[in-house]
């Protein structure tokens, strides 16, 4: 059952409540919410609710009807976030483990650490004790291949991944491993699982040949029973009558799972499919399909790995499978998770300048134009929605206010949109960046811009009368609003403003174009969801940052640089030169007349890094004495998209 406590309830209080359930039979595991406390009580204790509810400081209980308890979302609502050193697993990030099948000798595993790092990769796998149907299969190098695997990872700041098969392992593996993996042959290994549990390390259950969804979450409950917290379900594929694959990709199991448990959930394509053709149309169809993320074989030479090669990817496929994964991301609403960067230190650590105001330690504050709910402030949630200290969103009227926040160091960053798919870019941003010499880019982030009509909680389309948005807003829904002529449409300030305006109207004959969670943040119903004409709408962000607050961003591969040219024939040709000899590839190139100069003009550039720093800073020098006032916007880690690739 769940045992949800009064808001004001006392420690002596939960205490005694407690103590209640532990006397008659339970365990009781506590979860803290943002909005309540509750108790979870397993077991087989027996006891009246009643008698529970009238214990002090209880505000009601709640039974869990399923089966597994732990496990299921009736005992936690949020979705369980973990973080394994670097790595945060579940929540708005997609986490990619790859590796190859099995760790066959130390240079192997060191290539293939190399491989999924320099590709995107977040953690390695890599089996040293594997369960092979044949006996007589190479069955891992055991104790050795754990300490290279170790090794690798460490070398790559990786975390590292391996199955366990037996319990007695746990002795030698606890000091090399740091998510066990219990394989689709010992999911209902139940000595095995009581065993890992009682570890209390993370683990990485994958689903039986065989199991149901309720098995698999049962056998996840056996490990949350025993102690454990941190637990990854992974979808590898269940066996069918089909035989063209190696098994069946459940695909439909993972919304389901989603639904019936808060545990964050992976798919596994490789043991899935058992085909490396099929490995990243069926990966994707897993990350589509709202799974938080996947694990992957990969080997820098697949036809020689010791096991499992027709199904391992190429060094090329896995880095195209995480390109095409940060192409989807924005459309599940996700970020790629990506091994910490260094490239910005909270403020709070830093020196300020005399007459700038220091910030205190907490979350990061983080500004944005635009009302709670804005585009925006969606966009600055994915980006550091994975902040350790947590991310504070603070909502400011005007682009320009943004900037200012981020120069006094009244927030460690700010984020503004560059460009839009359809509609190109934000000038005024662009303006900005160069009014603020000391505020510079060190990230980037995209959207989708998905719009919804949005009503007050009683209203439905045949009760609206009046649509309200900014300009662009209604302008992306022209196809919907066309086929309600009879609508009076307005346009409002702000996009998310609109809706804050309904819910100060309360007006059921009024309507709001608007992003759907802004729904939410003001208590409004979404009339309808995805009503723009063309669904393919994404905003490119900028992050920024106080430039004394930036540290160079390890992982960079654009930089954004601004400029003018001497008014003579071939003088951007010159600039483009500079780039093309020094093989820097151009990836976008505008021109913005020149504040206060007019019909003189600046070009803004964007450059892919080609990871050789010593090019782009040598072209950086002869680009400074072609043209005038060349400036470097920023260097950060672009987000591939629709928008950019
Ligand atoms: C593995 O991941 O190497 C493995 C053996 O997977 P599964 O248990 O899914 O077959
Ligand atoms: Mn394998």
């Amino acid at each position: 059952m769940v045992v949800v406590l009064e808001k004001g309830v006392t420690p002596r209080e939960k205490e005694a409540v407690r103590a209640f359930l532990t006397d008659r039979g339970f365990q009781v595991r506590e979860v803290a919410g943002e909005e309540e406390t509750i108790l979870g009580a397993v077991g087989s204790g027996q006891v009246d609710h009643r008698e529970v509810e009238m214990q002090p400081g209880v505000a009601r209980v709640v039974p869990i009807t399923k089966p597994y308890k732990l496990a299921s979302r009736e005992f936690k609502k949020a979705d369980s976030v973990f973080s394994v050193g670097p790595v945060k697993i579940g929540g708005n990030r997609l986490v990619v483990i790859a590796g190859p099948c099995a760790v066959e000798s130390r240079e192997q595993i060191l290539e293939c650490a190399d491989i999924v790092a320099s590709s995107g990769g977040v953690m390695l796998r890599g089996g040293a004790f594997k369960p092979r149907t044949s006996p007589y299969s190479f069955q891992g190098l055991g104790e050795e291949g754990l300490r290279y695997l170790k090794e690798a990872g460490e070398r790559y700041g990786m975390p590292v991944i391996t199955e366990i098969v037996a319990s007695h392992q746990v002795e030698v593996m606890r000091d090399y491993v740091d998510v066990f993996q219990i394989g689709a042959r010992n999911m209902q290994n139940f000595e095995l699982l009581k065993v890992l549990g009682a570890e209390g390390r993370p683990v990485m259950l994958k689903r039986g040949l065989s199991a149901t969804i309720e098995e698999w979450l049962m056998a996840a409950e056996y490990l949350l029973a025993h102690g454990a917290e941190d637990i990854i379900l992974c979808e590898r594929g269940i066996r069918t009558f089909e035989t063209y694959t190696r098994n069946s990709l459940d695909i439909s199991s993972i919304p389901v799972v989603k639904k019936l448990s808060h545990l964050p959930v992976l798919v596994d394509p490789s043991h899935a499919t058992g085909l490396r053709d099929q490995v990243i149309p069926v990966g994707l169809a897993g990350i589509a399909a709202g799974a938080d993320g996947l694990i992957v074989e990969v080997h820098p030479d697949p036809p020689r790995a010791a096991s499992d090669g027709p199904q391992t990817l190429y060094p090329e496929q896995f880095e195209k499978l995480l390109r095409d994964i940060e192409v989807l991301s924005p459309v599940v609403e996700r970020e790629v998770a990506r091994l910490p960067r260094k490239s910005v230190k909270p403020a709070a650590e830093q020196g300020t300048e005399p007459g700038r105001k220091t910030l205190d330690q907490g979350p990061r504050t983080v500004a944005f134009q635009g009302s709670k709910g804005a585009f925006s402030e969606a966009a600055l949630l994915r980006y550091f929605g994975d902040a350790p200290q947590g991310v504070e969103p603070r909502s400011f009227p005007h682009f320009r206010d943004v900037f200012e926040a981020v120069l006094s160091g009244e927030v460690h960053f700010g984020i503004v949109p560059l460009e839009n798919s359809l509609m190109g870019s934000i000038h005024q941003n662009y303006d900005l960046l160069l009014q603020y010499p000391d505020v510079t880019i060190v990230g980037e982030t995209q959207i989708r811009i998905e719009h919804s009509l949005i009503g007050t909680p009683d209203a439905s389309i045949e009760t609206i009368k009046k649509v309200i948005s900014q300009g662009p807003g209604i302008e992306q829904c022209r196809d919907f609003l066309d086929a309600h002529p009879h609508w009076t449409v307005t346009p409002f300030f702000d996009t998310a403003g609109s809706v804050a305006y309904l819910q100060e109207c309360g007006d059921p004959s009024l309507a709001a174009i608007a992003n759907a969670r802004t729904a939410d943040v003001y208590g409004m119903k979404v009339l309808r969801q995805g009503i723009e004409s063309n669904p393919r709408n994404y905003t490119r962000f900028a992050i920024l940052v106080r430039e004394d607050q930036a540290e160079g961003v390890a992982d960079a591969n654009m930089a954004t640089v601004v400029f003018s040219t001497p008014d003579k024939p071939g003088a951007l040709y010159q600039c483009m030169k500079v780039l093309a000899e020094r093989q820097l590839n151009l990836k976008k190139l505008e021109s913005r007349p020149l504040l206060g100069q007019p019909w003189r003009y600046m070009f803004y550039a964007d450059v892919e890094l080609s990871g050789d720093q010593e090019q782009f800073d040598l072209a950086m020098k002869e680009l400074d004495s072609e043209t005038h006032d060349l400036r470097l916007l920023g260097t950060f880690r672009e987000a591939r998209g629709y928008a950019r690739s």
